[in-house]
């Protein structure tokens, strides 16, 4: 018998996944389920439940019928059999590590991963006797090198900030595969819109979905996707953890998904019309955007990648203070940490996410401080591309 759903596009699948066509009191929209617990009809139920013939939710800490939808429809988005929801991309990672490693344990993570990620595994996980291996950004050979009989979990990200960096997934996922080693990618700036890594054969995909998938800037989330046993094993850690998603941040994260394809699709439009613009300016230095074919990683994107991303970093021509001076003149962007939203922003990595890095550790990963990362938002293409072009060559006064 023939599959009576068809598959639907990423578009159609960002609004319905993961909801069910009835719903609370006819509700379209799905409902915050705001409770901490959940209530049995009679001692009977209770007993069923513990002996596990009925399957409900007992309590907040582990479960919520909003979060959940969440949690589903990220799965059908990445093509995963499950996904689990955390109150951020922290707890998210955090969990997850936890999940996969015990002391004596190895973990293999590349250089240029979120700098907390790396933190945790270097800083934190160490005092629990768990070992790691920081490799070169994209170089799966030193991956295969640095794999001993305990590594456990290899930890990666596509595209990486802010060079944008794009990683062989699947080389790296062969590799892993071959010695039943867990491969986690942080997917964050790509977005299932653009990129998929379990087609690739990675394990476990990550979001914070504070970025593109919840994608207002006004909400805390994180996700881990994978298959039903994986992620069932992280929700077990998460149980004790407890960095749960709030049901109400929940709400907004499932009403911001609902336009994920139509927002990445604008983002990714005009980050290539930024950087095709960028690199033809001569007050630019440098440009990295994988979607440009000047990118190192520009064939490798074109690959993997269905679009490029909202994020282009460049470089300018001159001193610190004359590119902090650009970055005042854009009217458009706002100057914060952050991406993914319907706001653009703007920033210097030197001054914000590296600032407190010695100065030559900034400099062996080349963010001198006239790098910029600008992270589009859902503005007028034209518009920002006016704006960018009087803010590098302003008129004199
Ligand atoms: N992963 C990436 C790539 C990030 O950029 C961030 C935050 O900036 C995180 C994870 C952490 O996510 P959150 O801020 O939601 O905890």
């Amino acid at each position: 018998m023939s599959d009576p759903t068809p598959k639907r596009t990423l578009a159609t699948q960002v609004v319905h996944a993961g909801e069910s066509r009835t719903r609370p009191a006819s509700a379209l929209a799905t409902p915050i389920f705001q409770t901490a617990t959940y209530v049995f009809e009679d001692t009977a139920e209770v007993v069923n439940f513990m002996e596990g013939s009925v399957n409900r939710i007992d309590y907040g800490r582990y479960g919520n019928p909003t979060v959940r939808v969440v949690e589903k429809k990220i799965a059908e988005l990445e093509g995963a059999e499950d996904t689990i929801a955390f109150a951020s991309g922290m707890a998210a990672i955090v969990t997850t590590c936890m999940t996969y490693t015990r002391a004596g344990a190895h973990v293999i993570i590349f250089s240029d991963c979120y700098r907390r990620t790396r933190g945790f595994v270097s800083k934190f996980l160490a005092r629990f006797g768990v070992e790691h291996t920081v490799v070169p950004a994209g170089d799966i050979d030193a991956v295969e090198r640095a794999i001993t009989p305990k590594t456990r979990l290899i930890i990666a990200e596509v595209p990486t900030n802010p060079f944008q960096w794009i990683l062989d997934l699947d080389a790296l996922s062969a590799v892993a595969r071959a010695r039943g080693i867990t491969t986690l990618i942080d997917s964050t700036f790509a977005t299932p819109v653009n990129l998929r890594p379990m087609e690739h054969g990675i394990d476990l995909v990550l979001h914070s979905a504070t970025k593109y998938l919840s994608g207002h800037n006004d909400v805390l989330c994180g996700a881990v996707a994978g298959s039903e046993s994986a992620i069932s094993l992280i929700r077990d850690v998460r149980n004790d953890f407890g960095g749960v998603l709030d049901p109400h941040a929940a709400y907004l994260v499932l009403r911001g998904m609902k336009t994920l394809a139509l927002r990445v699709a604008q983002q990714n439009r005009t980050a290539a019309r930024l950087a095709a613009t960028l690199a033809e300016h001569p007050r630019i230095k440098n440009v990295w955007y994988p979607g440009h074919p000047s990118h190192r990683d520009h064939a490798l994107a074109r690959r993997l990648m269905d679009g490029f991303g909202g994020v282009v970093t460049f470089e300018l021509d001159g001193d610190p203070a004359g590119t902090s001076r650009f970055v005042d003149r854009c009217l458009i962007p706002r100057i914060a940490p952050s991406l993914g939203g319907v706001e653009s922003l703007i920033e210097q990595p030197a001054l914000m996410s590296y600032f407190d890095m010695a100065p030559e550790q900034r400099a062996a990963l080349g963010l001198h401080e006239t790098i910029v990362r600008y992270a589009v938002g859902i503005e007028d293409t034209e518009e920002i591309i006016a704006d960018i072009q009087q803010a590098l060559d302003p008129t004199p006064r």
